[in-house]
C-alpha cells in the first residue's frame, strides 16, 4: 500500500481565516507527524474588520479548550445577545434579532402560533417580550445562559464582539504554541503539477520554495490560489445583494457597552455599531451605484457617538461565492471563499463550519473527488441559505424613501426564499433545511420585525380560549422579565468576569 497520508499542509494568509484554520488543524493533528506551515505577508496585511460574531464562535474556541473569559480578556471583547435593527421596516421602526427561542412550545406547536392568536384577538404585545435575550438586551443586562435550563424560556445563546486583530493574534499564539510554522513573506508565484494542475509549491519573494500536499487558501479577497492559480470562477450575487462597499471607522467607547450589535438602515445601505471594551467599531455598508464614497463616509461620521480614533477606510467587495470551495488540492476559507455583507455577522461563522467540515472530510493524497464534492455541497448550501436570509432583510422592507430601497424592495428574489415565504404566509410554518446557520426563531425575528405575519396559525391553537391563553402569555412575560431584571448590567458583567487590567 502506498503511504497516502497528507504530511504537509500549507495555509496561505494570516488573517482571521488563516489563523483559525491553523489553530483548528494544529489541535486536530496534535502529536501527529503533520507539518502545518502558514505564510502571510505583513507588507500586505489583513482586512482588519470582522468584529461581530454569532454563537458558533464560542463552540469553536471551546473545542480548542479556550475559556470564554480568557478569550474575552485577550480580545477586549463584549457580549452579544443579538442584533438591533433600526429603520429597516420603516424609518423610526426597530426590532431585535435574538440568539434564542421565543416563549415555549405547547403540544409541539411553536410558541409564535399562540402569540399570533393573541395578536389576532387584539393584543399589541411584541413577540420580543417573550424572549429572554431580547429583554436582557433591552435592559442592557447580561448573564450567561444556564447550562441546565429549567424550561424553554431560559434557552438562549450568546456571541462576542471582539477586536479582529487581537483575535487573529490570539489564534496565532495558540497555533504557534502547537507547532505551526509561520513564514512572513510575500508569495510571488504558484507552481502547478504539469500532469494534473494540482498545486505543488509556492515561490516566495526571498527566493524560497515551499512545497505542500494540501493547500488552504486564506489569502482574503485576493484568492491567490483558488482563483489566481486554479481559475475556479466566482458566482456573483450583486443583483440580489447590491451593497458593494463599506466605510469603516473606530471611535471612542462608552462605559456601559450595549450587549448587542446595532444595524441601522440608511438611504443606500446600513450602518453597523459594534461596541468593544475599549472602543466602538462603526461601518457604513452601501451600494456604490446609489451613493458616492464621500457621501457614505460623511453619513458614517455624522452618526458615530464618540471621537473618531482612526481615519475612515473604504473597502470594496463583490458579493457571491467561489464556484467550488475545494478545487483539486486546495480549499478556500474566509474571504477567498466568498463574501456576503456583514449584516448578520456570518463570515467568521462560515469559516468555523468550513474547518469543521474539512476535518470530517479530510483527504489523503489520493484526493478522492467525493470528499471535495461533499464539502462543496455543504458549503454551497450554507452560503445560499445565508444569502436568502440576508435578502429577506432588504426585500421585506416598506421603505420607499430612496431609489435604493425602491429597487431592492421590488426585486426578484431567489426561488428558495420565495418558497419559504409562501409556506410561512400560508400557515406560519418556518421551513428549516439541513446546514442552515439561522434557525426558525431567527427567521421569525426578521419576519415579525418587518410586520410580515401568516394568514393563519396552527389549528390546535384555536382550541385554547382567549382568557386562558392571555393568562399563560402573561405568566411567560412576567417570568422572563423577572429573570432578566436579576441579571447584572453588561458593564458589570464584563468587569466581574473579564475586563482588562481589572481582574
Ligand atoms: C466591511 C467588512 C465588515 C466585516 N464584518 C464582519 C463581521 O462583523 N463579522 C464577521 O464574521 N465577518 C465580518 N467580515 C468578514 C471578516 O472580516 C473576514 O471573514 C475575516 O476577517 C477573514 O478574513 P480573511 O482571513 O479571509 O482575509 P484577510 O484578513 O484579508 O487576510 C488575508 C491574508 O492573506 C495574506 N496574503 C494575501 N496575499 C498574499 C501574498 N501574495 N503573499 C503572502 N500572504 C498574502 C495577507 O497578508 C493576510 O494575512 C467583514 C468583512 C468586511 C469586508
Amino acid at each position: 500500500m502506498p503511504d497516502n497520508r497528507i504530511e504537509n499542509i500549507v495555509i496561505v494568509g494570516g488573517g482571521t481565516a488563516g489563523w483559525m484554520a491553523a489553530a483548528g488543524f494544529s489541535q486536530y493533528f496534535r502529536n501527529l507527524p503533520v507539518n502545518i506551515t502558514l505564510i502571510e505577508s505583513s507588507d500586505i496585511g489583513t482586512v482588519g474588520v470582522g468584529e461581530a460574531t454569532i454563537p458558533t464562535i464560542l463552540d469553536f474556541t471551546r473545542e480548542l479548550g479556550i475559556d470564554d473569559f480568557e478569550l474575552m480578556r485577550a480580545t477586549q471583547a463584549t457580549c452579544k445577545l443579538g442584533i438591533e435593527f433600526k429603520d429597516w421596516y420603516k424609518i423610526g421602526s426597530s426590532f431585535f434579532h435574538p440568539f434564542g427561542l421565543y416563549g415555549q412550545e405547547v403540544r409541539s406547536v411553536p410558541f409564535h402560533h399562540y402569540w399570533l392568536k393573541s395578536r389576532q384577538s387584539g393584543s399589541q404585545l411584541d413577540i420580543s417580550e417573550y424572549s429572554l435575550p431580547c429583554v436582557l438586551a433591552d435592559l442592557g443586562r447580561m448573564e450567561r445562559p444556564s447550562p441546565t435550563p429549567q424550561s424553554q424560556l431560559d434557552v438562549y445563546d450568546w456571541a462576542l464582539h471582539f477586536d479582529a486583530t487581537l483575535f487573529a493574534g490570539f489564534m496565532r499564539e495558540y497555533a504557534e504554541h502547537r507547532g505551526v510554522h509561520r513564514i512572513d513573506q510575500k508569495i510571488i508565484d504558484v507552481e502547478l503539477r504539469p500532469e494534473d494542475g494540482f498545486i505543488q509549491a509556492l515561490r516566495l519573494e526571498n527566493g524560497e520554495r515551499v512545497a505542500g500536499d494540501f493547500f488552504i487558501d486564506c489569502s482574503g479577497f485576493r484568492a491567490l490560489l483558488i482563483e489566481g492559480a486554479l481559475n475556479t470562477g466566482y458566482e456573483n450575487w450583486s443583483h440580489w445583494l447590491p451593497c458593494d462597499s463599506a466605510a469603516a471607522v473606530i471611535c471612542e467607547g462608552t462605559e456601559n457597552p450595549t450587549p448587542y450589535t446595532q444595524a441601522t438602515a440608511r438611504k443606500a445601505g446600513w450602518q453597523w455599531r459594534i461596541p468593544l471594551q475599549h472602543r466602538i467599531g462603526n461601518g457604513h455598508v452601501y451600494s456604490s451605484p446609489y451613493i458616492s464614497d464621500d457621501e457614505a463616509t460623511s453619513i458614517l461620521l455624522n452618526n458615530i457617538e464618540g471621537k473618531p480614533l482612526t481615519d475612515p477606510r473604504i473597502l470594496k467587495f463583490t458579493t457571491g461565492r467561489r464556484k467550488k470551495f475545494w478545487n483539486k488540492n486546495c480549499v478556500a476559507l474566509g474571504l477567498a471563499a466568498g463574501f456576503m455583507e456583514p449584516l448578520e455577522s456570518t463570515s467568521i461563522a462560515v469559516i468555523n463550519t468550513a474547518i469543521e467540515n474539512l476535518r470530517k472530510l479530510f483527504p489523503d493524497k489520493s484526493f478522492n473527488q467525493s470528499c471535495a464534492d461533499e464539502f462543496n455541497r455543504r458549503t454551497t448550501l450554507e452560503f445560499e441559505q445565508i444569502r436568502d436570509f440576508l435578502i429577506l432583510h432588504y426585500n421585506a422592507t416598506q421603505r420607499d424613501d430612496s431609489p435604493f430601497w425602491n429597487d431592492i424592495r421590488t426585486m426578484d428574489i431567489p426561488e428558495s426564499l420565495n418558497y419559504k415565504l409562501k409556506i410561512y404566509r400560508a400557515r406560519g410554518l418556518l421551513v428549516k433545511d439541513h446546514w442552515e446557520t439561522f434557525h426558525e426563531p431567527s427567521w421569525l425575528a426578521i419576519l415579525c420585525g418587518h410586520h410580515i405575519y401568516p394568514d393563519t396559525f396552527d389549528p390546535v391553537v384555536d382550541f385554547y380560549d382567549n382568557d386562558n391563553l392571555e393568562r399563560s402569555l402573561d405568566r411567560i412575560r412576567t417570568a422572563i422579565r423577572k429573570t432578566a431584571e436579576s441579571a447584572p448590567k453588561h458593564g458589570e458583567f464584563i468587569t466581574r468576569h473579564c475586563a482588562i487590567n481589572r481582574c
